[in-house]
């Protein structure tokens, strides 16, 4: 039933255009994705409500938008030169890699630093070489003669952009403690194992705040910050029963984290290992991570003082003390997150023997919230009329305009991609000037004048 439900998503994002395999029509890239007209305005949404709830709402966070490219010492810095690896062991035949805890899970008693040959491959007779390990950061380089160029990583994480920007934003905008900088950008992982739709990708998008505390701030400022993480999903429509909290064991932190929650979705999908902060755990079906509530405490601001030289630390004018602040780190996944709503909307029922699909999207988050149709398209009157209502709505809303079959088909058309209301041009409307509002989740209708339309609509959806 839920491997069924995930095959219907993956079916629907084809079919209607929210989410496509990257490089298609070249037999694709693996678990690269596309996201098409419905995807990207949904995604769009996501991170605008993202936004205005942390950055746009607040008078304590400044928003930032860094380079992908960094300096090189920036990762020394922040220990994913050193740290940021996965153990992988590869077969001699089909030469595929396999993280160590993959092959444990098949071979217990496996040891990292084993002898070869007594692994079997996972997916082929070979026989797996011995653990090695594999950075998990895209490497390129910079530079256009080959030989004078200088290695740069592309960022696995926003987060160091923030930190680098620290004493930039001291300087220029002289915020006071707990102040904190929010970004969304891309970051690259060269994830040994990925899958499950869009839920693990090598390149995908984030949505990260940095919040700088007090010291002896940090436990209060990181549970007030797990719970506003926790409601804005609840807020935007995720169902309460499919959304956790699940506090990280000792041995699963990150090298620079003291606390870590994650916020986890229960996925219609098996996750039996994850990487998340970099550790590892063996999970139960289905709840998987969509974003992680961090108390990262002055390592990230140590470590950069010392790499650069600079002095990162802040000055309290009041106490006429220096310190290095606390981090506290709320970091999501965008894709997870719109897989997550995704799935969280999908609604299927019952109407007249047939089934009618909707997704149920909150009204921020729907692609599309007003669809202008025609009842009789190969009336031209009908149709004219009914282009120039889309045309004056499109200057506050999303809205489209489509002619393309009958109006049950048009009506199913919405309801998959989550379009909130329909509005009906028919024969009645060159005569009364009324036409007929439908609302998605009840279909039910109303008929409202023209010129009341857009009223109507910015009242039931701003
Ligand atoms: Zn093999």
């Amino acid at each position: 039933m839920a491997e069924n439900l995930m095959d219907k998503i993956v079916s629907l994002c084809k079919r209607r255009g929210f989410i496509f395999q990257g490089s298609e029509i070249y037999g694709g890239l693996a678990n690269t994705w596309d996201y098409g007209p419905y995807g990207v305005e949904l995604k769009n949404n996501i991170k605008r409500a993202w936004w205005k709830a942390n950055v746009q709402e607040r008078n304590d966070i400044l928003g930032m938008d860094c380079a992908i490219l960094m300096h090189p010492g920036v990762w020394e810095a922040s220990g994913h030169v050193e740290n940021f690896f996965d153990e992988v062991m590869e077969c001699n035949k089909c030469k595929k890699r396999f993280k160590v805890e993959q092959v444990q899970q098949k071979y217990p008693s496996i040891t990292t630093g084993g002898g070869v040959g007594k692994w079997k491959c996972l997916e082929c007779d070979g026989e797996l070489g011995l653990p090695r390990k594999f950075n998990l950061m895209f490497k390129s380089s910079k530079g256009s003669l080959e030989d004078t160029s200088s290695l740069v990583y592309l960022r696995p994480e926003t987060a160091q952009g923030m930190f680098v920007n620290f004493l930039n934003i001291l300087d220029t905008k002289h915020p006071k403690l707990p102040f904190g900088l929010a970004q969304i950008g891309k970051a690259f992982r060269n994830e040994i194992t990925t899958g499950n739709f869009t839920f693990r990708t090598c390149e995908f998008e984030q949505m990260e705040i940095e919040y700088f505390v007090r010291p002896q701030d940090a436990d209060k400022k990181l549970a007030e910050w797990i719970e506003a993480r926790f409601n804005w999903y609840l807020d935007l429509g995720i169902k309460s029963q499919n959304l956790r909290k699940r506090q990280h064991g000792k041995d699963e932190l990150a090298h620079y984290a003291h606390a870590c929650t994650d916020i986890e979705y229960n996925f219609p999908f098996g996750t039996s290992t994850s990487l998340e902060c970099h550790g590892e755990s063996s999970r139960t079906v289905g709840w998987a991570e969509l974003e992680g509530i961090a108390n990262r405490s002055d390592f990230d601001l140590k470590q950069h003082a010392q790499y650069s030289g600079k002095d990162l630390q802040y000055f309290d004018d009041l106490k006429k003390e220096k310190f290095y602040p606390y981090i506290i780190e709320p970091s999501g996944g965008v894709d997870r997150a719109v897989l997550a709503f995704l799935i969280d909307a999908y609604h299927e029922e019952k109407v007249k023997e047939e089934t009618r699909v909707v997704l149920k999207l909150n009204k921020d988050l729907a692609p599309t919230k007003v669809a202008i149709l025609p009842l009789l398209r190969n009336r031209p009157e009908i149709a004219e009329l009914a282009k120039k209502i889309s045309q004056d709505l499109k200057k506050s809303f999303t809205a489209i305009y489509d002619d393309t079959g009958s109006i049950g088909k048009l009506y199913r058309r919405q309801d998959e991609v989550g379009t909130f209301y329909c509005v009906t041009v028919d024969v009645q409307t060159l005569e009364d000037k009324q036409v007929t509002v439908r609302d998605r989740d009840t279909m039910l209708q109303e008929r409202i004048g023209i010129d009341r339309v857009k009223d109507y609509l910015v009242e039931k959806l701003i």
